[in-house]
């Protein structure tokens, strides 16, 4: 997979943290919180959606968190959504300790699988577990802009108990006839009237060719390298494949040669 550079956003990329209060922290699934903050010193978090910041939470190293709110001007609330990952870990101290009124450090943003208004293909989001949280920004934003092609989001999750969010996204389904909802789940815990399976296969079941789509890819590893490589065989252009693969922390730092 092609790894885009984006000198917008490291233009506007700023290295000093900004701090916030955690307004909210919603239990949605067994693993999966959303987390609710404000700036604490009226300052500006400027981003665009789809775009990830680096968080410090309960005095841990910072990771890479998408941002799952879209840019409000007026509104400077940011949304995650972190998935318990155990071991100990700042995601673990999330879902076990975070209260709210505690202060959170932020810097960004960063990323460049960020909502493409310009280009007018269909939209393809592909999403797996907390996947969902760029992806609910990169719709927020297409519907509120009044983009008009059809924007598909497709969540993968293994169980029914993984499914969160359902509610808003069939209301946003009923009111925008452009946009369609589809969840997946890999690994049913019994009989299900919903689609089964590869989230990638059920989106290519779908669509026959991908030919001036754009496609927006977020989630495991695996899951995202498997769903552009399901793109490019539809005939995505490479140029119109957006992906964020949630690698962890030492990944990460490896891929950077940070120590
Ligand atoms: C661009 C980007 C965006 C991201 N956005 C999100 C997001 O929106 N929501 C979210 O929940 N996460 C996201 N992540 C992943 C996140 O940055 C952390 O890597 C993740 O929360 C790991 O949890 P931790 O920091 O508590 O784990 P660590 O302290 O690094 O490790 C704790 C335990 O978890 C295990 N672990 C860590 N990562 C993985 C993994 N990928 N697979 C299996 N085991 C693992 C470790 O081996 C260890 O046992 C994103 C990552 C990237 C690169």
């Amino acid at each position: 997979m092609t790894v885009e550079t984006d000198p917008v956003s490291a233009a506007e990329t700023t290295d000093r943290p900004v701090t916030c209060a955690v307004t909210a922290v919603e239990s949605v699934t067994p693993e999966i919180r959303i987390v609710r903050m404000r700036p604490v010193h009226g300052e500006s978090f400027a981003y665009r959606a789809g775009q990830y910041a680096r968080v410090a939470f309960g005095g841990f190293d910072e990771r890479d968190y998408s941002i799952a709110s879209r840019p409000v001007p007026g509104d400077p609330e940011l949304a995650f959504h972190i998935r318990n990952m155990g071991g100990g870990g700042p995601s673990q101290y999330v879902a076990d300790n975070l209260a709210v009124g505690e202060r959170v450090s932020v810097r960004g943003p960063f990323g460049a699988t960020y909502l493409r208004p310009e280009k007018p293909g269909p939209i393809l989001a592909i999403c797996g577990g907390s996947g969902l949280a760029p992806m609910t920004a990169i719709v927020a934003e297409a519907l509120a802009m009044g983009l008009t092609q059809p924007i598909h989001l497709y969540f993968g999750a293994r169980r029914e108990r993984d499914i969160y969010m359902e509610d808003h996204f069939r209301t946003l389904a009923e009111q925008h006839p452009n946009f369609a909802f589809t969840p997946v789940l890999s690994d049913p815990d019994g009989p299900t009237d919903r689609r089964t399976g590869f989230i990638h296969q059920a989106a290519a079941a779908d669509t026959p060719t991908l030919q001036g789509c754009v496609a927006y890819l977020a989630g495991p590893p695996p899951m995202v390298e498997a769903a552009a490589a399901m793109c490019r065989d539809h005939g995505m252009a490479e140029t119109d494949i957006h992906a964020d693969a949630f690698i962890g922390e030492a990944e990460r730092r490896q891929r950077d040669g940070a120590v």
